[in-house]
């Protein structure tokens, strides 16, 4: 349970919105408020300057552990995932004649195609259950292939709305076999399921340190040995010339330690999985028109999207926050819009339903009681707003 946590003081509340940011992680403020005090810039070569040098470097070894990078040179700091993918998303790693291939339920930095002219991207579909067509993006590669372009792709390991995890190992064999190269976006993965950069084929990948406990406007992006990709900020020689700017040294410090703590974690994190799954078992029970979206497919431990036809998500995302419950309508990034989500629309789920979704994240700190406190929520407005079939079981 969060006492208080954006609430005011003594009001207990649970948030269960950690796909959109995860709290901050004790080693991480302290890393960051450590690194404050530190007066040097990490470039200069006298003594203040190569300690926060040493900070930087010790938080770039964290981030590669992380994710199984060859070594931490493959690590650029940015000021967020955001950065990392439209970074990463550079025409000139095509080659001659760009060509951008991204899922259809890429987050939006991805979506919007980077660096890539609107007209250089294609979008691959998904199934019912939202993972990616692999046959469909086997399809558009040997397209590509026969046009002689060496396209980019872009997936993402799990989905921010849905958790679904996706096949990025068969993909990375699939596009690697096409000449192509494959970014993978693992905001939401990392720190939630193992993330080995290799084992997956990933050339690019994407990180952000406030979905592990680092602090938000700091993220990272790896990039495998032997590519090297256009910087998105020039003019100085930081980050290996690959990105200039003097370094946020307490943001990346906190990235760090949250990172370290993250791959400590990885095993207890799944423990979430048992709660989720307690947690749909019961919206099951309060009504069977519940539909769980990517119920079928592999995901997350710690994510659960689902909707009531006739619940609105904005309605029931207000209600529970008055009930002290913090969960998103949809994504986040696009709450306080009113318009289906487009991860859904890409499954497939009819618009109506898709305005109802209520993304529920639970997290490391996450307890019973969290869980317990939205169900009573929850069947509270669904016995309001659904009366026919909403006696509680
Ligand atoms: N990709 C995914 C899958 C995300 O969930 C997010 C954050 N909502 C981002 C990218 C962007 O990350 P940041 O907030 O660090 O810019």
């Amino acid at each position: 349970m969060v006492q208080g946590r954006g609430a005011s003081a003594g009001t207990p509340r649970s948030y269960l919105d950690w796909a959109a940011s995860a709290p901050l992680r004790p080693v991480a403020r302290e890393a960051v408020y450590a690194a404050l005090d530190l007066a040097g810039n990490p470039s200069s070569v006298h003594a203040e300057g190569r300690r926060a040098r040493a900070a930087v470097e010790a938080a770039r070894t964290a981030v590669a552990t992380l994710v199984g990078a060859p070594s931490s040179a493959e690590i650029t700091f940015t000021s967020g995932a955001t950065e990392a993918n439209v970074t990463a998303l550079s025409p000139a790693l095509c080659g001659g004649d760009p060509l951008l291939l991204v899922s259809a339920i890429e987050h939006p930095s991805v979506a919007a195609g980077g660096r890539f002219r609107p007209d250089d991207v294609a979008v691959v579909p998904v199934d019912g259950d939202g993972v990616v067509r692999l046959d469909q993006l086997a399809d558009m590669l040997e397209q590509a292939r026969a046009r002689g372009q060496r396209p980019l792709v872009s997936l993402m390991l799990a989905n921010n709305e849905t958790g679904v995890v996706q096949p990025v190992a068969e993909a990375a064999r699939l596009v690697h076999a096409a000449g192509a190269l494959l970014h993978v976006d693992a905001v939401q993965a990392a720190g939630r399921i193992p993330v080995d950069m290799r084992a997956l084929g990933a050339d690019l990948l994407s990180l952000s340190s406030h979905k592990i406990g680092g602090p938000k406007g700091v993220g990272a992006l790896v990039v495998r040995p032997g590519l090297s990709v256009p910087p998105l900020l020039t003019g100085g020689g930081q980050e290996r010339r690959r990105r200039a700017g003097t370094e946020a040294v307490p943001m990346i410090a906190g990235f760090g330690a949250a990172a370290a703590a993250a791959k400590v974690d990885l095993e207890e994190i799944q423990r979430c999985s048992r709660l989720r799954d307690w947690l749909e078992a019961d919206l099951d029970t309060m009504c069977g028109a519940t539909v769980v979206f990517g119920r079928n497919a592999p995901r997350l431990p710690a994510t659960s999207c689902f909707a009531v036809p006739g619940i609105a998500a904005e309605t029931a995302v207000i209600a529970l926050d008055l009930d002290g419950v913090a969960v998103s309508s949809g994504a986040a990034c696009s709450s306080g819009k009113v318009a289906a989500s487009v991860v859904l629309s890409a499954m497939g789920v009819p618009g109506e339903l898709a305005r109802g979704a209520i993304r529920v994240s639970l997290g490391w700190e996450t307890q019973e009681d969290d869980v317990a406190r939205f169900l009573a929520a929850w069947r509270k407005l669904v016995a309001r707003l659904r009366p026919s079939v909403g006696q509680a079981a």
